[in-house]
């Protein structure tokens, strides 16, 4: 079993492919997005400049955007395994990066308005664990940047404006809304988590888990496969394009998840990822073997 200082040592390596190593499912997005756009227009133009920046940061192991982002991260963990340790290593292992600059020092202290200086403050980074049965651990991290947490939205049903009701058909008008709202904020191309049901907290919370998934996937239920394939196409048609210059980029996933409501409530909480999709995800074994996953 690995100690606290090792389990830190594990989650500093997950934190740098996190924010240096884009995932090869967004590349290959981004790289479809530039080819389908005019040749030598703004947009092509900016998901090439994309491009270039992701090829150097890989490369480098070196920050993919100067924003590193909120680190978020789920980890299923065997029985017995204390929460409170991985937690904690999670924290040291972001303090820890933040020192070797493949994380920005972004914690503000919201009452002094004054920077922590090593990343890390109450509710940064955001860690859930959950025990499973199985013998290992397994860490799936986001890092989120700011501008586009700044496009994030929510939605009480019914709502008349949109003409959305507390069915599939007002989900899909909320989210396609936040899209609309957003206008290449956040820098566009982004990727769609969103969640209906929940309260406004755990509805925002799964939002963020459904930017876990890979882009390429689909959702195991059909309907909301079907909307998700739908929503993307529908945002594309809209013309923002990348980071709001035109073009048929907006937006490069959409991934839609759903818990129970109270009777009262109906909420449609949509997090909007720009296109810097710094996803990270191992297995780590007992004695610290480390498979990693898309
Ligand atoms: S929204 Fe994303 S790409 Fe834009 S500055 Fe923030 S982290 Fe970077």
């Amino acid at each position: 079993m690995l100690t606290r200082e090792q389990w830190t040592g594990k989650f500093v390596d997950v934190i740098a492919r996190a924010s240096s190593q884009l995932p090869p499912d967004v590349l290959v997005a981004l790289e479809r997005g530039r080819d389908a756009e005019e040749p030598g227009s703004l947009a092509a133009k900016a998901l090439d400049s994309i491009l270039t920046n992701v090829a150097m940061a890989k490369g480098n192991w070196q920050p993919i955007c100067q924003d590193t982002g909120t680190p978020l991260v789920w980890i299923h963990h065997p029985v017995g395994m204390s929460t409170r340790m991985l937690s904690g290593a999670f924290a040291e292992a972001v303090r820890q990066a933040t020192g070797k600059q493949l994380l920005r020092p972004n914690a503000v202290d919201t009452l002094t308005d004054r920077n922590t200086g090593n990343g890390q403050g109450p509710g940064i980074p955001t860690v859930h664990c959950d025990e499973w049965d199985e013998g290992h651990v397994e860490v799936r991290m986001i890092l989120k940047g700011g501008g586009c947490e700044n496009c994030g939205a929510q939605y009480s049903l019914p709502n008349t404006k949109l003409k959305a009701d507390r069915d599939l058909e007002g989900v899909r008008r909320c989210i396609l809304d936040a899209i609309q709202q957003a206008q290449g904020k956040g820098c566009a191309p982004g990727i769609i988590g969103a969640c209906f049901g929940g309260d406004r907290g755990s509805g925002y919370v799964e939002s963020k888990r459904q930017l876990l998934r890979r882009l390429d996937d689909s959702n195991s239920v059909p309907e909301l496969d079907r909307m998700e394939r739908e929503i993307l196409e529908q945002a594309n048609s809209l013309g923002i394009g990348p980071m709001g210059f035109g073009g048929k980029t907006t937006v490069l996933g959409v991934k839609v998840g759903n818990l129970a409501r109270l009777p009262a409530s109906y909420f449609v909480s949509v997090s909007y990822m720009c296109w810097a999709n710094r996803r990270a995800a191992a297995r780590i074994g007992e004695k610290g073997d480390v498979t990693w996953l898309d």
